[in-house]
């Protein structure tokens, strides 16, 4: 699995309003679930509300072959929903 589609993120959570960070693989599962670190509260964040771009060139100094990575236009501070529970 290639790490630079890891990227961290600022959530909210939608119950207390607290603010952490939590580490996102973009080319993995675009529904995330995630437990907020403050109340405890199940949470989704749903990637497929934000646009993507086509790609996005990385050029890193020294290195002369740019890489380029598919992206979600994310914002900052990526807003959440609290998990229904069905069950
Ligand atoms: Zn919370």
């Amino acid at each position: 699995m290639p790490t630079e589609t890891e990227i961290r993120k600022k959530i909210r959570c939608c119950k207390c309003g607290n603010i952490f960070t939590l580490l996102i693989d973009t080319a993995g599962e675009p529904v995330i679930s995630v437990r907020c670190l403050y109340c405890a509260t199940p949470l989704v964040i749903d990637l497929r509300k934000y646009p993507t771009s086509e790609t996005e060139v990385m050029r890193v100094a020294g290195d002369e072959s740019p890489k380029t990575l598919p992206v979600y236009v994310l914002p900052e501070i990526l807003d959440t929903e609290e998990k229904s529970t069905d069950s």
